[in-house]
């Protein structure tokens, strides 16, 4: 039961990420020294055009976001991996060790992996209100979308300094809450647990460009990239 718990965390949060333990596994036998780490993180292509989002998020953010942010947290998290002789069977081994990991490996693991997450739950034409089992968790939970969504804002415009809002479920049970620089629900030591289902970015690199000191304008266009389907899919 245990192992059919692992098993299955392991492949909901492996296959968006395109991480393959296939590859991994086949690269660690061909390799002679044994001191080559399970994991290392790598970065999904952005599934759209870096314009795709406008105007709610503008190509100059989205392109310096992805290309310069997103991919210096990738290269530090495998620096740090390769350098600390860390050895993780996958990215939910990883979180769970959170607690222990050096700020490098901490704060570039979470930025690996959150990016990963944001690119994905995001889609040009996107928004709406959710239908179907994920549309009744959200009514569930909150008591009707719109509640949700101000909860949602309050948690993303609330969190002080840089960090990111979150919709997760725990167990069964959706709940709101943020967390702090790049830490995310997955991790041991996060107060926030649970598995992500959305999640926005709320540094001000995400917006500032376009946004500037206005996180809530930004929050509030941002609904309308929200990429449902996704969300629903990390439900099921
Ligand atoms: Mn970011």
């Amino acid at each position: 039961m245990q192992d059919a718990i692992k098993v299955s965390v392991a492949t909901s949060l492996s296959a968006p990420l395109l991480f393959s333990s296939t590859k991994a596994k086949a690269d660690g036998k061909e390799i002679l020294t044994p001191a080559v780490s399970a994991l290392q993180f790598s970065q999904i292509a952005l599934p759209y055009a870096f314009n795709a989002l406008e105007p709610n998020i503008d190509a100059m953010t989205m392109e310096i976001h992805y290309s310069k942010h997103h991919t210096a947290y990738i290269k530090n998290v495998n620096d740090a991996i390769t350098a600390e002789n860390l050895s993780f069977t996958s990215e939910q081994d990883f979180f769970n060790h959170a607690s222990k990991l050096s700020a490098k490996a901490k704060n570039n693991g979470g930025g690996a992996w959150n990016h990963n997450f944001f690119w994905q739950v995001m889609k040009p034409n996107g928004g709406g209100v959710p239908s179907g089992k994920i549309g009744e968790a959200i009514t569930g939970a909150f008591g009707s979308f719109d509640k949700f969504k101000e909860e949602f804002a309050k948690a993303a415009t609330g969190r002080f300094g840089s960090g990111w809002a979150w919709l997760v479920n725990d167990g069964g049970k959706l709940k709101i809450g943020s967390t702090a620089n790049q830490d995310n629900p997955l991790m041991d030591n996060s107060e926030l647990k649970g598995t992500p289902l959305l999640g926005i970015d709320v540094w001000e690199h995400a917006y500032y460009l376009k946004y500037q000191n206005k996180r809530a304008d930004y929050v509030t266009s941002w609904w309308n990239v929200v990429n449902w389907d996704e969300v629903a899919k990390r439900l099921a």
